[in-house]
Order: C-alpha cells, then structure tokens, then sequence
C-alpha cells in the first residue's frame, strides 16, 4: 500500500513488458517454412532455444551487455602495447551461447539440413540479442574461404565449428574453439575493395601454412578485434591477395596489429568495430596470388545471408512487441489491436515480416544444397535479392512497429525498451557486406551471367514457374521478367529489378508454404498494386484478423 501524501496517479493501461514468452512457439511463419524445406523435422531443438532465449534471464544479459558497451585497452600500466577489448561478463555469456548452440562454424561439419537448422536458430537468436551475430556469422561464412589453404584449415578447422567459446587472447593451440573475423574495407574504398593500399611482402614463400607475408597498412573497420584471426585483403606483387591474420601468432606472441580505437556507432553497441593498422604483421596468403577479391567474396556471401536472416530475425521481434503492446493498449474505448487502422498497421507488417522470414530461408536452403546444380545457381540470385530487399524493408518496419507502441517506442530507459535497440540495427545489416547498389548491380551480374546446369534466369523462371497461376498479379510480374532482364541495357533499374524479383520469389514462397490468405493479401497489395507507400495502406477485404492471428507472439 502506497502513502496518499506521495501517490499522485495510478499507472494504468501500460502494456507488460514481452518476456519470458517461446520465441520458437510462436513463430508460425518461421515454424511453417521450415516443415516446408524440412519435413518431418524434430522442433524439440527450436522450441528449447525458443524458450530460453526469450526468457528474461536472457534478456537481462542482451540489456546488459548493450549498456555495458565494449571498451578498447591498447596498452596496459607500465606502457606495453596489449591491444585488447573488455567487454561485459554478458557479452560473454551471449557469445558462449551462440557458439554452444553451435551458429558459427558447425554446419559445414554436419550433414545435409544443417545450414537451414542453424539459418532458424540464427533467427531466434537475433531476436535476443543481434550484435554479438557479428562474429558469430563471420565465422560461419569464413570455414568454406579459408578451405582455399588446406594446412591452416587443417589446423583451424575443428576449432571454428567447436562448440566451446573462449575469449582468451591466447595461441590457438591452447583454446578449444576459436573465431574469426574479416578485413576489406579501408578508408578510400569500401565498396571498391581493389583501391586497397594495404601492402604484403612474401618473406617465407614455403612455411608450414604456405606462403608468410608481411603486412603493412590500415582497415578502416575490422569488426569484432578480439577474434582469433582474420581473413583480409592486401596487395602483393601480382594483385590483390587473401591473406589469413592470426591475432597471436603460433610462437605465442601478439601479431602486429594495432587496435587505434573503437567505432562510435549508432548501435549494434554490444560489438566492437574498430579501426587497425597493420605493422609487418604476419600473414599467410589463401587462394591465388591477385585472386583475392573472389577468395575473400567465398565469405562475404555467406554473411550477406546473415544480413537477411538477422534482419528477418529483426523484423519478427518487432512486429512481436508492436502485437503484443498493442493486444494491451486501450485507446478511444478499444485495445488498439481492434482499431481498424492499426489492424491493417499490423497485418501488413505482419506479412512483411513473413516474407522477410520466407526469402532468407529459401536461402539458406540454397547454401545448404550447393552440390545440387539448380541450388547453386538460386544461391546465385537469391544472395544479392535478399540481402537488398529484405534489408531494406527492415528499417521503415522497424520504425513502423517502433510507432506501434507510441512514446513508449522511443524510450529505451536502460536498455529495458528493445524497439529502440532493434531500430538502430535495421540500418546496419543494409550498409555491410555490400550496400543496396551494390547488392542490386550484383543482381544484374548474376543474371546476365551463366552457372553450372543452365542460366541463373532459367533457375529463378524454373523456381517461379512453382506458383504459376495461382494469382493474375504473380503471372503478370512472373512473365515479364525474363523479357525485362533481356532488354535491361545500363544499370539505372538495377534495385526496380531486384525489389521486382523479391517480391516474386517471396510471392512463390508464400504460395508454397503459407495459407492462402498470406498469399492473396501479398500478391494483391505488393504484385496487384493495390497498396500505399506506407504500412497500414492494404486494401479492404484483406484477411486482417487471420494476418494477426497467425503472428501473434503467444
Ligand atoms: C558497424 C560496421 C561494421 C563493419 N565491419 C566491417 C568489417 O569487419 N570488415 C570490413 O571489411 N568492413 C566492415 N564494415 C564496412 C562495410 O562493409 C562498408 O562500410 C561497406 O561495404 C560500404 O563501403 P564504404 O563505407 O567504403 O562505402 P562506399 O563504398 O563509399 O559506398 C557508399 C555508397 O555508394 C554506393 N556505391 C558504391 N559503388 C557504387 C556503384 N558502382 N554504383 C552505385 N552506387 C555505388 C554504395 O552502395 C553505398 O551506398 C563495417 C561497417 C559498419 C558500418
């Protein structure tokens, strides 16, 4: 019982805040396309993880290891370099759950389903807490790269997809499992990686991991520093090369790299980015000699499906705070759930996010199915297609569901208002591993280009061709496509064209593994046209109650 003389008001009609709810349980959209590219598979896995992520116990450590952001110690007290990150004992705990659930390096020791098992887990993760998925995913996208130098993956491989997480700043041979990170980007070019300056003198062309080089330069952001060794791009005699960085080298010594200071970031503020130089550190070259670029690529198109499942991931914990808030909320004498245009709100962010969750599983199963010709060349379109489209669509989601809870939205107060903290994200998974324009020229590249088992165009007609004449808009956009592709002769509808062959995959997902319902509402509002340039602007008649039902987080 509170004294009159301090109460001044009641708090009333303030939602409860979402914890301790199954991130898995709910998740109809993620739990339907899985049936779809795994049938009859065990959800025992999914639905534990579901559980425990989303408990409050774990939600506790994500708050706190983003308010606790990670601090840069480049020298200790008497003076000598150590060029070290402390981060919160949360940050460790996420990170050791990540690796114990086995979303870094696992899958490519593990048979066929792997790669789409851990696409879901990575998804749920993301719910809990997306940025320590920094290393986490560069370690996963970097074991098939590294495979290119047999004597380091020798050593190195069974260490990247052990379940055993250890942040010890110690020689590989002492730790049992270890991560990796990578570094392209310099300050003149990020996107244009071959303006690189970074420089390696070959100074033992026959040791025990292949050719040693020297290396001397900069990287403008070499994300995750305290990783045990890096995949990164210099330039060598004879072009731009892949070279492999240990961060303590075999002797037991710290590898010239110098930590110069952390990013100031607009969020993902659980993970350190930093800035490096490079003093004649050691490195061991991967690949071919000036064959880096498409060496360290190998990887890069492995986190681009980290950016489209994390951001999926994403989209879902928003628009499960949006529905939950809002299932509590009364405002002018309804819970808003119930107010006509906040259902559409809802509906039509909840298809989003099913569309996001359905493209970037198709993905994965691409990736996970790579010795089937027709995969591979899906793997080819759909990598450019998600990491633009789903990426994207993410931020106005984001700040869509961030309105859905009103003033609330906006507030974080010590971490505790998540919206803020995924907002923030949105925007990175779009900039990293190749921004919107590139990813949209990527497209155009791919599908002028030939693979393995027939063209990347016939693939995606051959992928489209399942959904065929189900919905007149679907056939109407399917059609065109090929003709559209051909007659493209410059660059300047490379993203019309890439949001164009979204949204038609995603349509030929929903149709496959969705009820009907999703269908219909998807194709008639982003096929159709019949939809606004806002959220909340589908058509009347659509399944709006079904939409939420079938999202609704509990
Ligand atoms: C938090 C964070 C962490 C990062 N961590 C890492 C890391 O660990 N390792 C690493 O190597 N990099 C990292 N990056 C760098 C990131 O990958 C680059 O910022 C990104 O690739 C873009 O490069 P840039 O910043 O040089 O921009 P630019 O290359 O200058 O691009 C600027 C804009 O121009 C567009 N553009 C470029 N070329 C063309 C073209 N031909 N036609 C049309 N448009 C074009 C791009 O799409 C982009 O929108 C990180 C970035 C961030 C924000």
């Amino acid at each position: 019982m509170t004294s009159s003389h301090t109460t001044t008001h009641d708090v009333f009609n303030q939602p409860k805040p979402l914890v301790d709810v199954n991130l898995y349980a709910g998740n109809r959209a993620l739990r339907d396309a899985l049936a779809f590219h795994l049938p009859g598979r065990d959800e025992a896995t999914s639905l534990a993880q579901g559980e425990r992520w989303g408990s409050l116990e774990w939600q506790t450590h994500a708050r706190l290891a983003n308010t606790h952001p990670p601090r840069l110690q480049t020298h200790d007290r008497f003076g000598h370099r150590i060029d070290r990150v402390e981060f919160h004992p949360s940050y460790h705990a996420l990170m050791t759950e990540a690796v114990g659930a086995g979303l870094h390096g696992r899958p490519w020791s593990r048979g066929p389903g792997a790669h789409i098992e851990r696409a879901a887990a990575f998804m749920l993760f993301t719910e809990l807490e997306p940025s320590i998925l920094c290393p986490i995913s560069m370690t996963y996208a970097v074991t098939p790269a590294l495979r290119a130098n047999d004597k380091v993956t020798e050593d190195w491989f069974g260490k990247l997809a052990s379940t055993a997480y250890d942040p010890r700043l110690v020689p590989f041979t002492d730790k049992p499992g270890v991560t990796m990170g990578m570094g392209m980007t310099e300050k003149q070019g990020g996107s244009d990686v071959r303006a690189n300056t970074t420089r390696a003198v070959i100074v033992e062309p026959g040791s025990p991991w292949g050719a040693r080089a020297e290396v001397t330069g900069h990287k403008w952001f070499f994300s995750a520093p305290m990783c045990d060794a890096f995949l990164i791009l210099a330039q060598e005699e004879g072009g731009l090369s892949c070279f492999f960085l240990p961060r303590v080298l075999p002797d037991g010594t710290l590898n010239a790299v110098r930590i110069q200071r952390l990013k100031d970031k607009l969020g993902n503020h659980a993970n350190a980015s930093s800035e490096v130089e490079f003093h004649a550190a050691n490195a061991w070259r991967v690949g071919e000699v000036g064959r880096g670029v498409a060496q360290i690529l190998e990887m890069g198109t492995l986190t681009r499906l980290d950016c489209a499942l994390g951001t999926a991931g994403l989209m879902r914990h928003a628009l499960s705070l949006a529905l939950h808030h809002t299932a509590q909320r009364m405002a002018f004498g309804k819970r808003l759930i119930d107010q006509p245009v906040m259902k559409n709100v809802l509906a039509d962010m909840a298809l989003e996010s099913e569309a996001a969750t359905a493209l970037a599983l198709r993905l994965a199963r691409a990736i996970d199915r790579q010795d089937d010709p027709f995969e591979a060349l899906m793997r080819r379109v759909l990598t450019p297609v998600a990491k633009f489209w789903i990426c994207k669509r993410g931020s106005l989601l984001g700040q869509e569901a961030m309105e859905c809870l009103g003033g609330n939205g906006y507030v974080e107060e010590a971490g505790e208002g998540v919206m803020a903290r995924i907002y923030r994200e949105m925007p990175l998974n779009s900039i990293w591993e190749g921004a919107g324009n590139i990813m949209a020229l990527d497209l155009l590249r791919a599908l002028r280009g030939g693979g393995k088992g027939g063209s990347v165009a016939e693939a995606l007609a051959a992928e489209l061709a399942t959904a065929r004449g189900a919905n007149a808009a679907f056939d109407r956009v399917a059609d065109a496509l090929p003709a559209r592709i051909d007659a493209m002769v410059d660059e300047t509808e490379a993203r019309r064209l890439a949001l164009d062959v979204a949204l038609a995959v995603q349509a030929s997902l929903l149709r496959r593994h969705a009820p009907d319902f999703v269908f219909d509402a998807f194709c008639r509002s982003r096929l159709g046209g019949d939809w606004g340039q806002a959220f909340g602007t589908l058509p009347a008649g659509t399944a709006f109650d079904a939409l939420i039902a079938r999202a609704m987080p509990t």
